[in-house]
């Protein structure tokens, strides 16, 4: 018989630690199941400016290491463990995981969103040859090279800056006219001398699959068809993310990008009505704020949420 836990909590990043020290508190003992992406996008990050009470910044993967440790302080149990299938409609909610079956009272999604493609064959094939969503991880592979940044978010000028510490020159690639990215961080892209900015233009193909490593892409000017090639040694994708959330389809309500619709921050519900015992927090139900202090916001309601709903019912 598989003991049934207080809380699980799918996730590990901003959101997922914050109701981990919160529970743990409450003394719930949480699991806290890390999926494939421990730390999320924290730990992809590197200077955070805007978390409260770091006036100099910290780095990101700092900062959620830092919210890990407060959590097992207080005796959250952590495991690598990937969900397979879900039945929110039992209680206790039992889950299949690649650690086996876990029941539990009480469940917080917190599995937040991951990185967009653009899903073209060529940058498939290229992916860790070139071809990465991650500035973080692999611009240091791209030192005295000239590479590109797809996208015209705070996602794509921040890669595209961050970049400029490595390649030689980066240009930034945005289908549209005008920039989604705020103002500060358009600024910055603009004020480098190192990024160029070119609007207009989508990538049909990431050239250089039969070499196995990019040796450019092939634009396509959207405003009169003209084709262009534009020689770089690597291409990140800086256009956004997907959440996490198509194992709850058809179990909890979502909107029609996949986001969990959550009522009053955190509550989950089926065609309406509130799933009891289940808590939705950060990116994966966030698609206006989608900040580190929102996500951890959104973790501390859940949490504060699950320990109303086990004391109500007698646990
Ligand atoms: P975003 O704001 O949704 O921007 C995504 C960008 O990628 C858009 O410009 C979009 O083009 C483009 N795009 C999407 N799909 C595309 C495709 N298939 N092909 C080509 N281009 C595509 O996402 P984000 O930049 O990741 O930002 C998400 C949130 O996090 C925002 O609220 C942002 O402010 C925040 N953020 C903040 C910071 C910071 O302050 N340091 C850093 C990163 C993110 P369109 O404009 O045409 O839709």
């Amino acid at each position: 018989m598989t003991d049934t836990r207080d809380t699980v909590i799918l996730g590990s990043g901003c959101s997922g630690l914050t109701a981990a020290i919160y529970t743990a508190r409450a003394a719930m003992k949480p699991l806290v199941l890390e999926g494939h992406e421990p730390g999320g996008q924290l730990s992809i990050t590197t200077l955070v400016e805007n978390f409260p009470g770091w006036p100099e910044g910290i780095q990101g993967p700092e900062l959620v290491d830092n919210m890990k440790k407060q959590a097992a302080r207080f005796g959250a149990d952590f495991q690598l463990a990937h969900l397979n299938s879900v039945d929110l409609h039992t209680h206790p909610i039992r889950l299949k995981t690649s650690a086996g079956d876990i029941h539990t009272r009480t469940l917080i999604i917190a599995s937040g969103a991951s990185a967009r493609w653009l899903n073209i064959p060529s940058e498939q094939a290229l992916i860790g040859h070139g071809v990465s969503s991650c500035a973080t991880c692999d611009g240091f592979f791209f030192r005295g090279l000239e590479i590109a940044v797809v996208g015209g978010g705070d996602s794509a000028m921040e890669e595209a800056l961050f970049l400029t510490r490595f390649a030689s020159k980066v240009t930034v690639l945005h289908r549209r006219e005008s920039f989604r990215a705020s103002k500060i961080m358009l600024e910055r892209a603009i004020a480098h001398p190192n990024v160029e900015l070119r609007t207009n233009v989508v990538v049909e193909e990431v050239l250089g699959v039969e070499d196995n490593e990019v040796k450019g892409v092939r634009l396509r000017d959207v405003t009169n068809g003209v084709q262009s090639t534009l020689p770089v040694s690597g291409l990140f994708l800086g256009i956004g993310h997907e959440p996490n959330a198509t194992m709850f389809r058809g179990q909890i309500d979502l909107d029609p990008d996949g986001y969990i619709l959550s009522q009053n921050n955190v509550f989950t519900t089926h065609k309406g009505v509130v799933v009891p015992g289940v808590y939705a927090c950060g990116d994966v139900q966030d698609r206006r704020y989608r900040q580190a202090i929102t996500a951890a916001g959104t973790g501390c309601m859940a949490a504060l949420e699950a320990e109303k709903y086990l004391e109500e019912h007698g646990h």
